[in-house]
């Protein structure tokens, strides 16, 4: 079988849907090749009869116009983007075995047991008596950023913890610049971190909303309606790519497809041995990029209480703490729906064995965190999700590895998308598949002459 097109897209997360969406929409004749049976990657949900399980992302930030662009391309009905119920507002961190409660308000911070008198001191410090702002232009790690501006023991016990929710990685090797651009740029502005924090809070870009929300029937809606919308060979893995300044040949199974651009949406992982051997430049810089795993464990309560985790958005904990699991997001309060339902997180780049544990001990090991938490027990085991490679690790030095990777692409029909561009999350791998779109469209349409694919 053969098929020619303009733009083959590679993998069909959110990175490589955004790509292929606005490509159609600019008259791009495009194909999506993804290995798995559905589109939207790591989003996506899991129905069960006690209700639907996120596969991934749980919710997202309503200021980003970059998630409401991609939803106009989607034309996703208004009434299935929610906002998240009341009863998901309190979020939770584990100090001293105990779950210490925060609510969405900056000022909770000084009621928190989640933080010790000394450590919110430092906060206090930070930001009414910035020090010296730093003058270096280098990148540095998060941990040193963090120790630095609010001390090490506020790092071990708090941010270490908050951070595992959108890492999941190890604070010593991510790095400041990607994961958290506006910190930095807020010591350099306002010669506070908590200041530019505070004012990031208040800014939305233009056509946003305020506010956390979700999907009325889970992230999976992304890819169903994409499915429909786009051209796709679900269940099929891309084998192999040729690449050369006229265009691209590539072979998904029995398929050879010819296109005369490529955006290869898929993690830097898999996309490394794709470009080995037209690009071995661009390889060598992916291949550096590296993932953090993560099995969830989903569960529900079979009988109302019995879990005896309090209404809110989630719990999270720092390695500090010892517990078996990284936290837990209370999915089902996230629309107040019932049966309450959990999914609880183990592995991450610190304890990276852990994910691949057999399910057994997985369950045993979150049953053993609750009953030392609340005294309460898990309910039923739904679903059990792994990802080998969960959470994009942006190491320090990121920014240079970018920079080198665009220069190994100059003048080849190639473009990379994926939540590599940035830091680690969705609004990444969003705005890198604009980005892939722009670079795609910028080459000749026609699609080239047929070339074997080895
Ligand atoms: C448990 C979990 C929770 C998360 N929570 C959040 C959150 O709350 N907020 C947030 O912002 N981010 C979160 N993230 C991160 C977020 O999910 C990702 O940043 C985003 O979904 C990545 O999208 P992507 O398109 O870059 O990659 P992916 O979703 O990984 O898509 C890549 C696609 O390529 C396909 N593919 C791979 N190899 C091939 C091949 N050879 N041929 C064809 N197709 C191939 C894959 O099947 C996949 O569909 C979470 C991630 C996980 C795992």
């Amino acid at each position: 079988m053969a098929e020619s097109v303009d733009v083959l897209v590679v993998g069909g997360g959110l990175a490589g849907m955004t790509a292929a969406l606005e490509l159609q929409r600019r008259g791009r004749r495009v194909l999506i090749v993804e290995k798995g049976a559905r589109l939207g990657g790591k989003a996506g949900s899991t129905h069960t009869s006690l209700g639907e399980f996120p596969t991934g992302p749980t919710s997202f930030n309503g200021r980003v116009a970059a998630f409401w662009r991609l939803f106009a391309l989607l034309g996703l009905p208004e009434d299935e983007v929610v906002k998240l119920h009341p009863r998901s507002g309190a979020r939770f961190v584990v100090r001293g075995g105990k779950l210490r409660g925060l609510q969405p308000n900056p000022l909770s911070v000084a009621f928190t047991g989640a933080l010790s008198f000394g450590e919110k001191w430092s906060l206090v410090r930070e930001f009414l008596a910035p020090k010296p702002r730093r003058t270096e232009t280098t990148d540095e790690s998060m941990h040193e950023l963090l120790v630095r501006r609010f001390g090490a023991s506020a790092v071990e016990h708090f941010f270490s913890a908050v951070f595992t929710g959108i890492f999941a990685g190890d604070l010593r090797q991510l790095s400041a610049q990607a994961c958290m651009p506006a910190l930095v740029t807020a010591e350099k502005e306002y010669g506070s971190v908590l200041k530019g924090a505070l004012r990031a809070l208040e800014h939305h870009e233009p056509g946003t909303r305020p506010g956390l929300f979700t999907f009325k029937q889970g992230f999976g809606v992304l890819g169903e309606r994409a499915a429909t919308l786009v051209p796709c060979l679900l269940g099929t893995t891309l084998d192999s790519l040729t690449v050369d300044a006229h265009g691209v040949a590539a072979q998904a199974g029995a398929t050879r497809i010819t296109a005369s651009s490529v955006v290869l949406a898929t993690e830097a992982e898999v996309a490394a041995p794709l470009l080995a051997p037209s690009l071995p430049a661009t390889a060598g810089v992916l291949s550096g990029f590296g993932y953090a795993p993560i099995a969830l464990v989903q569960w529900a309560e079979r009988t109302p209480g019995e879990s005896r985790l309090p209404n809110g958005f989630g719990y999270l904990s720092a390695p500090v703490e010892a517990l078996f699991s990284l936290g837990a997001l209370f999915v089902g309060d996230l629309r107040g729906e019932s049966p309450r339902r959990f999914s609880s997180f183990v592995g991450g780049a610190l304890q990276a064995a852990r994910a691949a544990l057999p399910d057994a001990e997985l369950i045993a090991g979150v049953q053993a965190d609750l009953l030392r938490l609340t005294g309460g027990t898990l309910g039923e085991v739904v679903n059990i999700v792994r990802w080998d490679r969960a959470v994009f690790q942006p190491a320090v030095g990121h920014a240079d590895s970018l920079r080198r990777l665009e220069a190994s692409l100059a003048g080849v029909p190639v473009a990379l998308a994926g939540s590599y561009f940035g830091g680690a999350a969705m609004k990444d791998a969003i705005h890198s598949g604009f980005a892939a779109a722009d670079r795609a469209f910028a080459f000749p349409a026609s699609a080239p002459v047929l070339r074997s694919a080895s």
